[in-house]
């Protein structure tokens, strides 16, 4: 449930309703709106003792939350949420763009690719240095020697970097090292994964299952939310259907609908929503255009030589010639952005 409380609360009115939800058993979450602070009503509880809050002081009303998901839910913050990553805000005026490559595979290899995409327009910094792969024998990814070089890489160029968590046990090392962590599509539902991430003093980008509905990728991240991480985005990345000639399909009406559904920042990921380099400049666009915030996108030096995702990775000149293609609508987009500051 949601106890809206009046402009005009006090601080005292509202940490007031936040003690008489928590008596009634609930998890009492505020959230500040620019208008109004909002008292979000979570778990279970007793109902009839947060309905009578409707009659305490500073409070306007007390509605219930539809929605299976609560704290993600707009209907508890009905303004759109910015995530920071380092200096860079997803989910404000302006869209941001995330290259890199699948894996981290030397510090040469990030670091001529960190500049290319920066120079591009890129504004943060993607490499895996766990991978998660369909084979055992495949390439795994360099572990915590691609999370130094990450962390150079960040230091020689300034871009914040973002890499994958597989594991709870590796959360705590990949925490010293990037300034945001992927919770991959393979991992959208490994709870025990997200509760830890719960308590960490990052933001997580969550990707959507390649069989999740919207609805579970948004409990997945109410997981994240409900457990005290607030610093959210989601990312879709394309997902099974019955389509052979792409790797995934990417369902961009699961960008538009999730930005519909919830506050947090919705990014598409063009390069696993294909698997084509040259589709990656026509979905961008049409990710653009459906509202999303952001796009993340895998470039290589050569991706003839890429350890993963190569054949979906563009090069240098293709990242290059993709961020021309998208340059007017980000423009556009931003000037809407910043004029209806969503
Ligand atoms: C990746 O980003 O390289 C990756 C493995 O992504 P996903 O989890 O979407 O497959
Ligand atoms: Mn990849």
């Amino acid at each position: 449930m949601i106890v809206n409380m009046l402009e005009s609360a006090s601080e005292e009115q509202i940490r007031h309703v936040v003690e008489r939800v928590n008596e009634a058993g609930y998890q009492a979450h505020v959230i500040q709106g620019t208008q109004r602070t909002i008292v979000a009503a979570i778990g279970s509880g007793t109902r009839h003792q947060v309905e009578a809050l409707r009659h305490a002081p500073g409070v306007d009303d007390v509605v219930p939350i539809s929605q299976p998901f609560k704290l993600v839910s707009r209907q508890v913050r009905p303004q759109r949420t910015a995530v920071k990553v380092g200096h860079v805000p997803i989910g404000g005026p302006d869209i941001v763009v995330i290259a890199g490559p699948c894996s981290v595979e030397s510090h040469e290899q990030l670091l001529a690719t960190a500049m290319a995409v920066k120079q591009a327009g890129a504004v943060m910094l993607r490499g895996g240095a766990y991978k998660p792969r369909t084979s055992p024998y495949d390439f795994q990814g360099l572990g915590p020697e691609a999370l130094q070089v990450l962390a150079e890489v960040r230091r020689e160029t300034g871009l914040p970097v973002v890499t994958e968590v597989m594991g709870t046990e590796d959360v705590d090392l990949i925490c010293e090292y990037a300034d945001m962590l992927q919770v991959g599509a393979r991992n959208m539902q490994n709870f025990a994964l997200l509760r830890r991430l719960a308590t960490v003093n990052k933001p997580i980008l969550l990707k959507r299952g390649p069989a999740a509905t919207v609805k579970e990728w948004l409990l997945a991240a109410e997981y994240l939310l409900s457990g005290g991480n607030s610093q959210v985005v989601l990312c879709e990345r394309g997902i099974k259907t019955f389509e052979t000639e792409m790797r995934n399909t990417i369902d961009l009406a699961a960008v538009a609908l999730a930005r519909e559904l919830s506050h947090l920042p919705v990014l598409a990921d063009p390069s696993h929503g294909t698997g084509r380099p040259s589709l990656i400049g026509p979905v961008s666009r049409a990710a653009i255009a459906a509202g999303a915030d952001g796009l993340i996108i895998e470039v290589h030096p050569c991706p003839e030589r890429a350890l993963s995702d190569g054949a979906q990775s563009l090069d240098f000149e293709g990242f290059a010639r993709v961020m021309q293609e998208i340059e007017t609508p980000l423009r556009r987009v931003a000037g809407n952005r910043a004029a209806t500051s969503v």
